[in-house]
C-alpha cells in the first residue's frame, strides 16, 4: 500500500548538535528517503536549517537578534540547504522541488487549495518536495514560526497517512530526560492531556525553534486531520524506513479514528479564529451530540471584530472550547441578532445571510 509521509527534519537533526550541517547524515536521510521512494510510497520533506545554514555560510557572524538579520540568515542559508539536497537526493536519482510558505499560504482557502495542487503535482511527477517556511519574508504576522507546526499543516495539506517529525531526542518521554534520570520512553500517545503537556515542558533543543510542546501540538493537528505521527530521534539508524514500515520506535500518536472530513481540513489547518462565540447549554449540546450547526438563539455573547468568512472559536459560558468554524454573519450583525430567533434576522438586519451562524459543513469540533 503506497502511503504518503511527510518527514519533518529539525535543526537539531541536520547539525547533530554543531554549528555545523552533518553533510554525511544528509546524505544517509536522502538514502533513506529514497529508499521509501522505491519501495512505492510518496515522500515530503520539510527541512529546516536555513537559519543554521546561513550563519555557517557567513562564517557565524555577530548578529543582533532583529527579524532583519534572522531573514538575510535564511535568504543566505536556504538556497545552500537546497543546493545541498538536490545533491543528496540527486546521488539516488531523485528530484527535489522547493516550496516555501508561510502561515498566509494556508489561512485562505484559494491558497490553500494552490499549494495542495503545487504538492500534488510534485509527487504526480515522483519529484521530492522539499518544504521549508519562507523566513525571509515571513514577517510577525504571517509567521508559523516553527517547523513542526509547518510540517503538520504540510500533512494536512497532503493528505498524508504519517508524518514522521525527528528530532535529537528519541521521542516523548514521561518527563524531561535531560534533568531527570527516571524519565522513561511514552511509546504511544492515544490522548493528549495536561499530564502529557506537562512532561513536554517548554524543552527547546539547540539550534532549532520547536520543544517537544511544539510537537505536541503539531501532532495533535496532524492526526485530527488522520496522520498517524511518530515522533523519533533523526540518528536512529534507518529510523525512517522503519517508522513506515510499523515497527515500534519513538513515539507513535495514531491518527483519530474519526478524522476531520477532508474539505474541514483547511479549517483545521488555516485561518487563526478572529473572534469568539460564547454559547448556552443548549447550542453547546446540539453542536456536539446533535451534530447541528449554530444559530442565533444559542448565541450568549459575541467577543472580537470579525467579518463573514472568517475562523472563530465556539466556546461554552465557561469559555471551554468547543468548535471552530467560519461564521456567516460579521461580528457586528451577530451582536445585534444574538440569542434571537433565526426568522427574525430578516427584520433585525434589514437582511439575512440564511438562519444559521455557523454552518455544520463549515464547523470543526475540538
Ligand atoms: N524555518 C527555520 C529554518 O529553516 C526552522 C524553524 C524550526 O527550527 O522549527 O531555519
Amino acid at each position: 500500500m503506497t502511503r504518503r509521509i511527510v518527514i519533518k527534519i529539525g535543526t537539531s537533526v541536520l547539525t547533530g548538535g554543531t554549528p555545523r550541517l552533518d553533510q554525511a547524515h544528509m546524505v544517509e536521510l536522502a538514502r533513506q528517503c529514497a529508499a521509501l521512494q522505491r519501495a512505492g510510497h510518496e515522500v515530503i520533506v520539510c527541512s529546516s536549517g536555513a537559519i543554521a545554514v546561513g550563519r555557517e555560510r557567513l562564517n557565524h557572524p555577530e548578529l543582533a537578534r532583529t527579524l532583519a538579520n534572522k531573514q538575510m540568515l535564511a535568504a543566505v542559508g536556504q538556497t545552500r540547504l537546497m543546493q545541498m539536497w538536490e545533491h543528496f537526493f540527486g546521488i539516488y536519482g531523485l528530484l527535489v522541488g522547493q516550496m516555501l510558505l508561510t502561515r498566509a499560504d494556508v489561512e485562505d482557502r484559494r491558497r490553500f487549495l494552490n499549494a495542495r495542487d503545487a504538492l500534488q503535482t510534485l509527487l504526480a511527477h515522483h519529484i521530492v518536495p522539499i518544504i521549508n517556511e519562507n523566513d525571509a519574508v515571513a514577517t510577525e504576522e504571517i509567521r508559523l514560526g516553527d517547523n513542526d507546526t509547518l510540517s503538520a499543516l504540510i500533512a494536512i495539506l497532503a493528505e498524508a497517512d504519517l508524518l514522521l517529525l525527528l528530532t535529537d531526542q528519541p521521542g516523548l518521554f514521561t518527563a524531561d530526560p535531560r534533568t531527570d534520570p527516571a524519565a522513561t520512553l511514552i511509546p504511544e500517545v492515544r490522548r493528549i492531556d495536561e499530564t502529557l503537556r506537562g512532561a513536554a515542558g517548554e524543552s527547546v533543543s539547540g539550534l532549532g525553534v520547536g520543544g517537544m510542546s511544539t510537537k505536541l501540538r503539531a501532532a495533535d493537528l496532524a492526526r485530527r486531520a488522520g496522520a498517524e505521527v511518530i515522533i523519533a530521534g533523526g540518528r536512529v539508524p534507518n529510523v525512517i524506513g522503519r517508522a513506515a514500515a510499523g515497527e515500534a520506535i519513538g513515539t507513535r500518536f495514531p491518527a483519530l479514528e474519526q478524522p476531520v472530513e477532508n474539505r474541514k481540513r483547511w479549517i483545521l489547518a488555516g485561518p487563526r479564529p478572529a473572534g469568539a462565540l460564547l454559547v448556552d447549554d443548549g447550542a453547546a449540546e446540539a453542536l456536539v451530540r446533535g451534530g447541528k450547526s449554530l444559530l442565533p438563539a444559542g448565541i450568549a455573547a459575541v467577543e472580537g471584530e470579525f467579518s463573514r468568512g472568517d475562523a472563530v472559536l465556539i466556546l461554552t459560558a465557561e469559555r471551554r472550547e468547543l468548535a471552530r468554524g467560519i461564521t456567516r454573519y460579521d461580528s457586528g450583525d451577530l451582536l445585534r441578532i444574538a440569542g434571537c430567533r433565526s426568522g427574525e434576522i430578516a427584520d433585525r438586519l434589514g437582511y439575512a445571510y440564511g438562519a444559521v451562524v455557523v454552518h455544520r459543513n463549515d464547523l470543526i469540533l475540538l
